[in-house]
């Protein structure tokens, strides 16, 4: 299969996956508060908007007929069926983003980390557990956004979703959430400090060093 992280004006790919309520978004919200200049890929999907969620910020909305029509035309970079809901992301919007040397962070299901993992294979993938399943119960009902039937039916596909978090770099426990948060900002910035990233951004130094990639 193609891979594309190979390229010299990469930036990196982060995958961050939990099962939901686990805090993946108030993370990623709040790692973007302080790292501004990592883009978050905004998905396709089918779900109704959650009250103060808008078109185009949260996700772009969008009905079946619409996904299939995009999915068919090969739009999509990976999409997957995630409770009854289509989601998929922009392949557009992500290589505009990678050919301009951006970091991008994905926020999607285990289904999708492994379709991205495929075709990036130096995609980061960063799994959220909750402290336990109680606490995860708690938490989507104290968010207080989706129907008692819903919330349902995402704590017993919780389950399923942990299962795959061996398939991930890095664990997160949110239990204290400043801590959880610092853990994520030190995953951002130690992968900024891989070999491939650091000699791509500071390429004259590198030259002016004699610093040399090995290609082995
Ligand atoms: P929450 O993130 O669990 O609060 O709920 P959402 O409704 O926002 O997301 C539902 C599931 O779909 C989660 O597992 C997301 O990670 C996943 N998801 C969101 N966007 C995408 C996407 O573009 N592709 C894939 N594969 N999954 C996505
Ligand atoms: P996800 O995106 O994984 O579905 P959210 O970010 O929406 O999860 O978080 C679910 C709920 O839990 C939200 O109401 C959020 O404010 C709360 N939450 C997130 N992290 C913590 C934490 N460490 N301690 C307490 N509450 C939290
Ligand atoms: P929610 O409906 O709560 O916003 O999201 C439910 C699940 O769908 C979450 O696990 C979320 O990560 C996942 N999800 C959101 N967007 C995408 C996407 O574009 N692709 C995939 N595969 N999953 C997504």
């Amino acid at each position: 299969m193609q891979t594309f992280d190979h390229t010299p004006s990469s930036g990196s790919l982060f995958l961050v996956v939990a099962p939901s309520g686990a805090g993946k978004s108030s993370l990623v919200n709040a790692l973007l508060q302080q790292q501004p200049a990592i883009k978050l890929s905004i998905s396709y999907t089918t779900r109704q908007p959650r009250p103060g969620e808008e078109n185009g910020r949260e996700y772009f909305f969008t009905d079946v007929e619409d996904f299939l029509t995009r999915r068919d035309a090969g739009e999509f970079l990976e999409w997957a069926e995630v409770f009854g809901n289509y989601y998929g992301t922009s392949r557009i919007q992500i290589a505009d983003q990678m050919a301009a040397g951006t970091d991008v962070l994905l926020e999607i299901d285990w289904q999708g980390a492994q379709q991205i993992k495929k075709q990036f294979p130096h995609a980061v993938g960063i799994f959220i557990l909750p402290p336990s399943i109680d606490v995860l119960e708690e938490r989507l009902k104290k968010r207080g956004q989706d129907e008692p039937h819903v919330i349902t039916r995402r704590l017993l596909a919780a389950g399923g979703e942990i299962a795959h978090a061996s398939e991930f770099e890095y664990v997160i426990i949110n239990q204290e959430f400043t801590v959880a948060l610092s853990e994520l900002s030190a995953i951002v910035k130690a992968t900024r400090c891989r070999f491939a990233q650091q000699s791509t951004r500071n390429a004259s130094l590198f030259a002016q060093l004699g610093i040399h990639a090995n290609l082995s």
